[in-house]
């Protein structure tokens, strides 16, 4: 073995939850090589340009850029290595299109938005401030202590006694799901489905099955350290993130594949590509989804019980069908949000093609599209199995079909978008399969059941020892921060196994 083959630690994928594992750990003077199959680093938070418009591939609604606080993990995992992004306040996280003229927007100010809530549910005033307030509760808790690996005892032991009321109160709501929290103060059944909504479009599940733990998150930091847009796109998260690697010794080299995890004696020890070249490590690290990293990267016939019982509890969400627009500027009205939710029938909520997501980062930052034009990214979950199958002008047909139904039903928000169209790429859940190296391009585990709120997400450590997983399917879940969380965890561990 050369020592050019050999690292401390090795990261299969360049996601967000990859890549805060591998600064992390370069940060405390690990050897690390990350390995990405793809051109550029980033994954589901990776960008593409096409005739002058720079597009998300996914992620545009970014929490964790704040500036106070324990939980602004990207700006945290950002300074670690010494690097530094520009990032642009939203002042609305969403603005709601839903059934029954609820017409809201969540403002950046938490009393703003109670209120827009309020007007429309004045009865449930009380029940309304006593839930949120209660999200706040769980978003405190965390936002108190330094937020690392959940498998550490030292770490445990020592925020405990830093911080004995915080860790009790996150211990409380650990096995909570927020429905349960919101039964407790709302009746109402139509506010109950504005609270699914709300959760669902981060989630992908109501809110009877979303960790109260994820919702007092995502509900009370849009408030505190807000929704931020990086400028140059979210794409430049994950370049910032490698040009630091880089500065703190780190590598990584891209159209890297993995197709194996090797391993000695039950314990793994490197990896091999697709072009043959093997890698060794003392840890090894896999970014992949956890279906792709126990399925494909190592033998299927000797899955891990645990991870057996993890795929009885979760089961893949779907991918999403995702129309990419550029549209002359005209489309849009003053003053419109940039992120939209629409749903015209709350039985579709769920239901594949039912919730329309919309994102329209060129109204922060104008300069990703040519100019006097807009970026719009419209997306609504879809599964694989729609999309198998088709002939190549079956499959192109098809998309043009279903984007046509998508700009009908975005019409009514935005009068005018067909014709001022002047760009479109349609992407569907092989798109996401094929360019994110995701399972059935899933966009991350969901319940199968009701379940004791995260009690039953997996941390880092895997049953193979050397072997860690990060990013969404482990603890705490999807999300740029979540997995940016996950990361710190991993990194955390990762230098306590390795004594740095
Ligand atoms: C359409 C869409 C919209 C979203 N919107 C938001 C949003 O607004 N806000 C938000 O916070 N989150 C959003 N998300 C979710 C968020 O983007 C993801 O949860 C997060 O980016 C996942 O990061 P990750 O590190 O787990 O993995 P990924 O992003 O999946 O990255 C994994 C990386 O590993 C590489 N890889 C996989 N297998 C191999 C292999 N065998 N060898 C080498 N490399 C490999 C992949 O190419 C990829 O680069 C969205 C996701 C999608 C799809």
């Amino acid at each position: 073995m050369s020592p050019d083959s050999t690292f401390d630690v090795i990261v299969i994928g360049s996601g967000i939850g990859g890549l805060v594992t591998a600064t992390q750990l370069a940060a405390k003077g690990a050897k690390v090589l990350v390995l990405e199959r793809y051109l550029i680093p980033g994954g589901s938070a990776g960008y593409f340009e096409r005739q002058g418009y720079k597009f998300d591939v996914g992620a545009s609604m970014i929490f964790g850029l704040g500036n106070q606080g324990t939980t602004n993990l990207l700006t945290r995992a950002l300074a670690a290595v010494n690097v530094h992004i520009h990032s642009i306040p939203d002042p609305i996280q969403i603005h709601y299109h839903l059934p029954n003229e609820l017409d809201i927007k969540v403002d950046r100010l938490y009393e703003k938005f109670l209120q827009n809530l309020t007007d429309y549910f004045p009865h449930e005033a009380m029940g309304i401030r006593r839930f949120y307030d209660e999200c706040q509760k769980v978003f405190n808790c965390l936002n108190n202590i330094e937020l690392l690996s959940l498998e550490e005892p030292k770490y445990l032991l020592r925020v405990f006694f830093q911080h004995p009321l915080a860790c009790l109160g996150l211990l409380k709501y650990l096995p909570l799901n927020a429905g349960d929290i919101a039964r407790k103060y709302i009746t109402d059944p139509l506010l109950l489905k504005f609270i699914d909504i709300e959760c669902y479009c981060w989630s992908v599940v109501p809110a009877d099955m979303t960790p109260m733990i994820n919702a007092g998150m995502v509900f009370s930091d849009r408030h505190y350290g807000g929704v931020n847009y990086p400028q140059g796109g979210v794409g430049v998260i994950a370049q910032k993130l490698v040009e630091g690697l880089k500065q703190a010794g780190g590598e990584i080299k891209y159209q890297a594949r993995v197709t194996k995890i090797i391993t000695e004696k039950g314990q793994a020890v490197g990896v091999r590509l697709a072009n043959g070249t093997e890698f060794y490590g003392k840890k090894i690290v896999s970014n992949s989804t956890r279906w792709d990293t126990f399925t494909k990267l190592l033998p299927q016939e000797h899955l891990p019980n645990n991870e057996k019982k993890w795929q009885q509890a979760y089961e893949k969400s779907p991918s999403f069908l995702s129309l990419h627009m550029g549209v002359k500027a005209e489309v849009l009205p003053t003053a419109t949000a940039c992120h939209h939710i629409i749903l015209e029938d709350w039985q579709q909520m769920t239901a594949s093609m039912g919730t329309l997501f919309v994102s329209i980062p060129t109204l922060l930052d104008p300069n990703l599209a040519p100019p006097g034009h807009h970026i719009i990214h419209a997306f609504t979950p879809d599964w694989i199995v729609h999309w198998q199958g088709l002939s190549a002008t079956e499959y192109r047909e098809k998309k043009g079909l279903v984007a046509g139904k998508i700009i009908e039903r975005l019409e009514k928000v935005f009068p005018g978008l067909n014709a001022g169209l002047d760009y479109l790429e349609v992407g569907t859940p092989r798109t996401h399969r094929r360019f994110l190296g995701r399972m059935d391009g899933t966009y991350g585990p969901i319940p199968r059941r009701k379940l004791w709120g995260l009690l039953s997400m997996p941390f880092n450590r895997t049953a193979i020892p050397g072997l860690y997983c990060v990013g969404d399917s482990t603890f705490p879940g999807q999300g740029l921060n979540a997995v940016a969380f996950s990361g710190f965890a991993c990194a955390h561990r990762i230098a306590e196994d390795l004594r740095l």
